[in-house]
């Protein structure tokens, strides 16, 4: 069997893309982590603000360990921001804060492409783990049976469309955020783009992954097609 060069050139550029993504959402993030905001509210208290202003009083504020491990989780009804976000009154901290509310308030209002990325989520796990083994029967079987390695593809794909799904999930937050700490909390014009980069940065995060699931559907597509 010839050597699979498609896998490192997609691994490759897999790594540079995300690389690049990660590196600039870390320096955007370092750099506004050194400006203390001008209310001098912290992440947890500016979480407790927006939270509570959407009735969501219920939603504990958690601190969690890492850096950049930031989330909400829907299960456990919390926030949980990180060491430099949980105590800190950074541009950085605040814009982290308010986005995962961002994704608290979605939930409590049903946001629809968030609950379809919630539902996606056992769907994608299960596919994309038996995704590979499929693609591997239907190539084998034979060629009346060549739909089975189509069905793999179809399972693969998941993950491209759970990527896809989260984007519009992950701007929303941002938007949310951004709207609240002007327009709510009362941050001004300069503070409010500063939070902006940070997000922007975050998101591309997001834009990394979707390439990244797209390219290795597209190999997988190749892959299956040369071999038929
Ligand atoms: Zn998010």
């Amino acid at each position: 069997m010839p050597f699979d060069f498609s896998y490192i050139i997609v691994a490759v550029v897999i790594m540079i893309v995300g690389g690049i993504a990660s590196y600039n959402v870390k320096k955007k993030y370092t750099k506004y982590s050194q400006y203390g905001n001008s209310l001098n509210l912290t992440g947890s208290q500016i979480a407790r603000r927006i939270l509570d202003a959407n009735g969501l009083y219920d939603i504990r504020i958690e601190h969690v360990g890492g850096e950049l491990s930031d989330h909400y989780d829907p299960s456990a009804g919390g926030v949980r921001l990180s060491e430099g976000v949980y105590g800190s009154n950074s541009i950085s901290a605040i814009g982290i804060a308010a986005h995962e509310c961002g994704h608290a308030i979605q939930h409590a209002k049903g946001y629809l492409p968030n609950k379809i990325r919630t539902r996606l989520v056992p769907v994608t796990n299960i596919c994309s783990s038996l995704a590979w083994v499929v693609i591997l029967i239907g190539l084998a079987l034979p060629v009346q049976f060549s739909w089975v390695a189509t069905l793999g593809i179809i399972m693969y794909a998941t993950a491209a469309v759970f990527s896809l799904v989260t984007l519009p999930v992950e701007t929303n937050a941002s938007e949310r955020a951004l709207n609240i700490i002007r327009n709510e909390i009362g941050f001004g014009k300069e503070e409010t783009s500063a939070v902006k980069e940070v997000l922007t940065a975050a998101a591309l995060t997001y834009v990394a992954a979707l390439f990244s699931a797209v390219l290795q559907l597209l190999r997988i597509i190749f892959l299956v097609n040369r071999r038929r």
